[in-house]
């Protein structure tokens, strides 16, 4: 299938919801993300939309006939997004649609103010859940100027692998410790590389607390063991899109790596933004792939495909936001370190999932798979702690005078991504948040 752009893009389109016409706010109509909420710690989840400030009730709308369709109720009565995302990009096109119809200055206006209380919520009154229930987490390794740069700081022997511009890398993470933006990162333990050759391995906090900027994505019906999802068939089974933080234990993560790669150091925490903006939303700012420069080798077939080079890229801004325990008791804002943009990923998600699959391996809807840092080829798009501040040796200073080359208990990072095009109402994708908690002395 092909994502192109029709009427749910419409620039004129208007909610009545008032928020959601604010241009410079995340959630206009034309976003209309999907994610879980509960009205309170101990209420149920249900599946809901971000418009405005607002979350539209999916399972609400559709017990008052607003969304009649053939997505049976009790779908947005699940406490995930699973059984939503098996439906397939198809229906969830089309309900999208719906959606927007149900939340545009209208006739349906007044029905849905009549049942304000039970249709729409204010966010701010919310708790925000997991998407899915992630039954598989795979992070690529997709962004070539991260390779290149932590390469040269982490493996200065061989800074680039040289199978990266043959093979999209990844490896199989932790689906178990994915979390939800909001929550607290506490800093993992390990072992870290002895300091003087023949000495004893140290053991302790991580001393090389890191972030890596990335977005994430959402399998939608998945594929049977054995039979391999083609580039061109990927757009089908790619549903939307989240900012993901691949928190990383840099020392043990040096110690830990070799031979069959990260373990520890990154299943301790991954975090990822509530609100999955679909592939339908994001039509408006699909790309070119990136251009591989010359002298790079043409990927293998099973890799190519006309129109994911042409279109299978992501215009995505992105930042990074950093906050100390001392700038938050001072008042003073949250600093932006650095911005990037998801064009400059070497591999598209649709060659992601060819090549995930190639093998017959399994993808089951609601699995996330991570890009990879997304840093940019200039020193400002440095996309974790340890590129800015080459491991540490040159750290960056705060606007108060604080310091930092890796993250300190306290310190809060937040991401946040946006789509601005001209012509198109620009889109955004909400916070990924999360602040670092001290290490726990049990093992110690
Ligand atoms: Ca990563």
């Amino acid at each position: 299938m092909k994502t192109i752009t029709d009427e749910t893009h419409d620039s004129e389109r208007r909610s009545f919801v008032s928020t959601a016409n604010d241009p410079l706010g995340d959630f206009p109509i034309q976003n209309l993300p999907f994610g879980i909420f509960s009205r309170g710690n101990d209420a149920k989840n249900s599946a809901g939309v971000a418009i405005g400030d607002q979350i539209f009730d999916l399972h609400a709308a559709s017990r008052l006939g607003l969304l009649s369709g053939d997505v049976p109720e009790e779908v947005f009565a699940e406490p995930c997004l699973n059984a939503l995302f098996a439906l397939g990009r198809e229906r969830l096109k089309q309900l999208r649609k719906k959606i927007g119809d149900a939340l545009e200055v209208g006739t349906n206006g007044e029905k849905i103010r009549r049942s304000a209380a039970d249709l729409l919520v204010p966010m701010a009154q919310c708790v925000m859940h997991r998407p899915t229930s992630v039954p598989n987490y795979t992070d690529f390794y997709a962004g070539i100027h991260h390779a290149k740069a932590a390469g040269a700081l982490l493996t200065p022997e061989n800074p680039l692998p040289t199978n990266y511009k043959w093979v999209p890398i990844a490896y199989h993470g932790r689906a178990s410790s994915v979390q939800v933006s909001g929550g607290s990162v506490r800093r993992p333990t390990g072992q870290r590389a002895p300091t003087v050759d023949g000495g004893l391995p140290g053991f302790g906090p991580c001393e090389r607390l890191d972030f890596e900027l990335e977005m994430g994505f959402y399998v939608s019906g998945g594929n049977r063991l054995g039979d391999p999802i083609t580039v061109s068939q990927s757009e089908e089974h790619i549903i939307g899109y989240s900012l993901l933080n691949d928190w990383s234990a840099r020392d043990v993560q040096r110690w830990e790596m070799y031979p069959l790669g990260p373990f520890l150091s990154k299943s301790f925490a991954t975090s990822v933004s509530p609100w999955v903006v679909t592939a339908d939303a994001l039509a408006p700012f699909r790309a070119p792939a990136m251009k591989r420069p010359e002298g790079d080798p043409r990927p293998l077939k099973y890799l190519l495909d006309e129109y994911d080079q042409e279109r299978g890229g992501l215009d995505i801004g992105l930042k990074v936001f950093l906050s100390t325990r001392t700038m938050r008791a001072a008042d003073a804002p949250a600093t932006e370190i650095l911005r990037s943009n998801a064009s400059h990923l070497y591999w598209t998600p649709a060659q992601m999932v060819a090549h995930h699959t190639v093998n017959g391996c399994n993808l089951l809807s609601g699995d996330l798979i991570g890009t990879g840092t997304i840093s940019g080829p200039a020193e400002a798009e440095l996309s974790s702690m340890l590129e800015l501040t080459r491991a540490g040796a040159r750290p960056i200073t705060l606007p108060n005078g604080e310091r930092r080359g890796f993250l300190l208990d306290g310190d809060e990072i937040r991401f946040e991504g946006r789509c601005t095009r001209e012509g198109y109402v620009s889109i955004g994708f909400g916070a990924c948040v999360g602040r670092i908690e001290g290490a726990t002395e049990k093992s110690l």
